[in-house]
């Protein structure tokens, strides 16, 4: 019997114990002030059960994960939609380059590079009565807990230096493929990068995934189709040009984030999240990584 509160004690001691922790990122100034010695992990599992190590209850900006999310609430408003805009394939580049979007023209390699994140954003705005406040209403009922916020200083930090998002968006508008003006996109864009959540709370809102599009809370979200839909978009796109090295070393369905968090899944089975600021020279967190490859090393439980 697998003692899933024993082995996250050794994973987290061990990875505290790397000699390299990563780097906080300094092109959002915000985060660059971050404690680099900050790291938690929070496991849900289908029996009900979940379980946390550090400081799995501290929030931290949750960055490029929101993609996820915005893209399940895109895909629940209008599904076609979105495939005629965004393709699904690895861009094998990092998150903000713009050489393959301008090759391509216009449409980006996949939903979770910035340039196809920022159309998802589009397709809210045009999608939804309140933008901004229904989708934090969204995230808030995945997760069964009103206590998630945006947090403005980090959307008005990136809003100063954002300088590549907005190229990407301006790109795309000259490609016409952003209906709405390019600061009103952004200006949703940036809030939701810079949503707060702590670990467990993402394994919560993130459980509909891992649970064929029901929610914790028994609500249908998305369809069982979509949701495999997502998780193969994760497993394929979710770590920029490091996807394959995450699908290499752990094996699971996952999503980074610039705030150094990582959420990752197992369907029917369980949902993980780790936060370690401190990231690799990819952009995904160090030590996140590598406790997640320990953990599917230890425990047996990957897709593969
Ligand atoms: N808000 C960040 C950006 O647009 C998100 C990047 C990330 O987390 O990978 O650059």
């Amino acid at each position: 019997m697998l003692s899933f509160q024993a082995i996250l004690e050794t994973i987290y001691k061990d990875a505290l114990n790397a000699e390299d922790k990563g780097k906080v990122p300094t092109y959002i100034p915000e985060l660059a002030n971050i404690d680099i010695n900050s790291f938690g992990i929070h496991l849900r599992t289908f029996d009900g059960k979940d379980y946390g190590i550090g400081d799995f209850n501290k929030k931290f900006s949750i960055q490029s994960i929101s993609k996820v999310l915005a893209l399940s609430k895109a895909i629940s408003l209008v599904n076609g939609t979105v495939w005629k805009r965004i393709d699904v394939e690895p861009s094998g580049h990092p998150f903000n380059q713009l050489a393959l979007l301008e090759i391509e023209n216009g449409k980006p390699r996949n939903p979770l590079i910035n340039s196809g994140a920022i159309i998802i954003a589009d397709i809210l705005i045009s999608n939804l009565k309140n933008p901004k406040e229904d989708f934090l209403n969204y995230i808030r009922e995945l997760t069964g807990d009103n206590d998630v916020n945006y947090n403005l200083t980090v959307a008005n930090s990136e809003k100063n230096t954002g300088f590549k998002n907005y190229a990407a968006a301006n790109l795309l508008k000259s490609f016409k493929n952003l209906d709405n003006s390019v600061d009103e996109v952004l200006d949703f864009y940036f809030h939701q990068c810079s949503i707060e959540m702590t670990c467990s709370q993402l394994t919560k809102a993130f459980y509909f995934l891992a649970n064929k599009g029901v929610s914790l809370s028994n609500k249908n979200i998305i369809s069982e189709s979509q949701a495999k839909r997502i998780n193969a978009i994760m497993l394929t796109c979710g770590f920029y040009d490091e996807a394959g090295e995450f699908a290499f070393e752990v094996g699971l369905p996952g999503k980074s984030g610039v705030g150094g968090g990582i959420v990752a899944l197992l369907p029917n089975n369980y949902v993980i999240t780790t936060w370690a600021p401190g990231l690799n020279l990819k952009g995904n967190s160090k030590l996140g990584m590598l406790a997640l490859e320990q953990f599917t090393t230890k425990t047996k439980l990957s897709i593969f």
